[in-house]
């Protein structure tokens, strides 16, 4: 039996990863969840799984769920013992060193560092959806990774790929990766038109259901250049030897090239069931039941180059990783303000890589006088490289915005 701890349970891997241990109850035991405000799911997940322990981002979710559950559900009986129910950073924490043997690390950005990285010191294997963690403080994760002894198994669907081709290679044998990436929704528009996207078009991706920020970073493909930098740290490589290509139906969900000219690649129809379930029973595999791939039925897959020019995002991740340690801290933060920003109706689509460029530029610029290029020792190191980021983003997409307003007041004058 596997005993599991799920941070973000309530999020699109949250919930995938409770399907997929809920469909094996002779496997997986679900031991702790930590969820942010969606406090009536989590009592659902509390109901079903009778986990041990439990988190929420605030004091208030933390009372209404033990309301909750005192009264029982619908279809539910209260359950005999209440978990215990904590809050905040601290309960987070909690849930995340928790006794387990696995924890699934589904938090979305920077948010997920700090449990993940105390998930890793207490000796947990760590099934990683939550990206930013390798992007944000990839040589100080890996290196407690080490240290602790434990398994980082990767859930994106491109990493899990490269991973599951490798095993059984020498890694002195691997020439490079190559992620695929869809292209997102505006893989075929022109640069005009993706000038004016809209929220809704930017969350309307092709292939995957994810939630809404990595579903944005599709769009502007920041979210393949932050899978090249998670790859560079999950797989120790050098960020020559990442490469991406673009591949609308998501098929082939990465590559791998050895030295002698071979490709190896996974395949599988685009569902994130299947990489969470290699995470979790890994070195096992589960028999899923999930749709079958038919390549005839398919009858072709498609391939071609990212285009930098339209979507200027990807290229600042090779950019980032050859400016020092702290420099992917930082564009990751950028990009998490900007959008935000985005999001939030602030600024127009194309803003969003705009305000990650200057940002990265600014920092690197920096790093030539003398700080920029400093390495992680530690956890205070990658959090002031990310606040360095944020407030960096903030001012650049203020003065952005003061810019357009009065460029918009010239025009109507
Ligand atoms: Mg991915």
């Amino acid at each position: 039996m596997i005993r599991l701890s799920v941070l973000g349970s309530t999020g699109s891997i949250g919930e995938q990863t409770l399907a997929v241990a809920g469909a094996f109850p002779e496997r997986f035991s679900v031991v702790a969840l930590a969820a942010g405000r969606k406090v009536e799911k989590l009592a659902e997940q509390v109901r079903r799984f009778r986990p041990e322990r439990v988190a929420l981002a605030e004091e208030s979710g933390a009372e209404k769920l033990r309301t909750l559950l005192r009264e029982g559900g619908p279809g539910a009986a209260a359950p005999d013992v209440l978990p215990e129910i904590a809050y905040g950073a601290e309960g987070l924490e909690e849930v995340a060193v928790h006794e387990a043997d696995r924890v699934v690390a589904g938090l979305v950005g920077a948010v997920g560092l700090r449990p993940t990285l105390a998930a890793i010191r207490a000796g947990r294997d760590v099934a990683l959806a939550n990206k930013e963690v390798l992007v944000m403080a990839g040589a100080l994760v890996t290196r407690e990774v080490e240290r602790a002894g434990v398994e980082l198994l990767p859930v994106d669907s491109e990493h899990s790929a490269i991973f599951q081709v490798l095993s059984g290679q020498r890694r002195e044998d691997v020439a490079r990766v190559i992620l695929t990436a869809s292209g997102g929704p505006f893989r075929t528009w022109s640069a005009e038109r993706i000038a004016e996207a809209t929220v809704e078009q930017a969350l309307a991706h092709p292939n995957w259901d994810m939630g809404p920020k990595i579903t944005v970073d599709s769009a502007t493909l920041m979210n393949k250049g932050l899978e090249v930098i998670e790859a560079r740290w999950l797989f120790d490589l050098a960020s020559s030897q990442v490469d991406v290509v673009v591949h609308p139906q998501s098929i082939v969900h990465s590559l791998v090239e050895l030295v002698d000219g071979s490709v190896l690649a996974q395949l599988g129809l685009p569902d994130m069931r299947g990489p969470i379930a290699f995470a979790l029973s890994h070195p096992e595999r589960l028999p899923l039941e999930v749709p079958r791939l038919d390549l005839a039925a398919l009858g072709s897959l498609d391939f071609e180059p990212p285009d930098r020019g339209r979507f200027p995002a990807l290229g600042l991740a090779w950019a980032a990783l050859e400016g020092g340690e702290a420099a992917p801290a930082v564009l990751n933060a950028a990009n998490e303000v900007a959008v935000a920003a985005f999001l939030a109706g602030e600024i127009p689509f194309p803003v969003i890589a705009a305000t990650c460029a200057a940002v990265l530029d600014a920092f690197l610029g920096r790093g030539s006088t003398g700080s920029g290029g400093a390495g992680l020792r530690d956890l205070e190191d990658v959090l002031a490289a990310d606040a360095w980021g944020r407030a960096a983003a903030h001012e650049h997409i203020r003065g952005g915005r003061k810019g357009r307003e009065e460029g918009r007041e010239e025009v109507s004058a």
